[in-house]
């Protein structure tokens, strides 16, 4: 039988790092999504946060016409998803705006920091969620999205601080009749904690700061920000709760 493992990808522009991760199984199942208020970054993950909104609520936008309704409703669900997690346990929410005009704006990791999405173009939301129908980079063909931050240093804090963000879902390799199609809301879901500020539980190979996923806690295998989410045949499995490991670590950004 044909199987199939796509990856997620992570790319911090200019000022950060690029991850891409493949062909590594995910666990699945387990839907539930309890919550805890705990902010906790254990000693070997110090190396997974890139960042932070330093306003909220955090407007996300959708470029009008983009998206079928289906599909709005599936990011819906994602923002969803991280809202009830943060209403419950720091009192924000992120919020769904249909401000992006139609049109063919496209914004590329090349882009992005040159981008002021809050006030150039009438754009009125620093997170921008789009379709990449083509042009999406050969040697991450197996990346189902690609999210970009642009992060800046601030004088005293401890995270820097997002000024934009973009999340480009591969809607040329993924989605159409006869390729693989993911669960649309499990990837938005995992990209949005790369918005947040959230990189990969654990890495390919370990680093100072990120455990190696070969090795790495069942919780962190368990989180919705594994680098990796497996397909059965060619349907992408399911992973669009907010498990504990994420938790404790988006409680400690904001
Ligand atoms: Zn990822």
């Amino acid at each position: 039988m044909y199987h199939f493992r796509g990856s997620y990808l992570s790319e911090q522009i200019q000022k950060g790092l690029l991850i891409l991760l493949v062909a590594l199984n995910s666990s699945c199942g387990k839907e539930g999504q309890s919550v805890t208020k705990e902010c906790l970054i254990p000693s070997d993950q110090t190396g997974t946060i890139t960042g932070h909104w330093k306003a909220k609520p955090v407007p996300v936008a959708v470029i009008a016409n983009d998206f079928s309704s289906a599909e709005v409703s599936a990011i819906s669900a994602a923002i969803g998803s991280w809202n009830a997690f943060f209403q419950a346990s720091k009192g924000f929410k992120l919020y769904l705006t249909n401000s992006m005009p139609a049109g063919t704006q496209t914004f590329t990791s090349a882009t992005i920091c040159g981008q002021n999405l809050v006030s150039a173009n009438g754009f009125t939301a620093p997170i921008l969620i789009q379709k990449t129908r083509s042009g999406w980079p050969a040697n991450w063909s197996s990346a189902m999205a690609l999210t970009s931050t642009c992060p800046v240093a601030v004088s005293g804090s401890t995270y820097r601080a997002f000024i934009s963000g973009v999340m480009q879902i591969n809607f040329q390799n993924f989605f159409n009749s006869g390729q693989p199609i993911p669960d649309l809301q499990s990837v938005v879901t995992h990209e949005l904690g790369h918005l947040l500020g959230l990189d990969h539980s654990c890495s390919g190979s370990s680093s100072s700061g990120i455990p190696s996923c070969s090795r790495a806690d069942p919780d962190y295998v368990d989180a919705l920000m594994y680098p990796a989410l497996g397909f059965d045949g060619k349907q992408g499995r399911i992973s669009r709760s907010i498990r504990t490991n994420d938790q404790q670590r988006a409680n400690c950004l904001y």
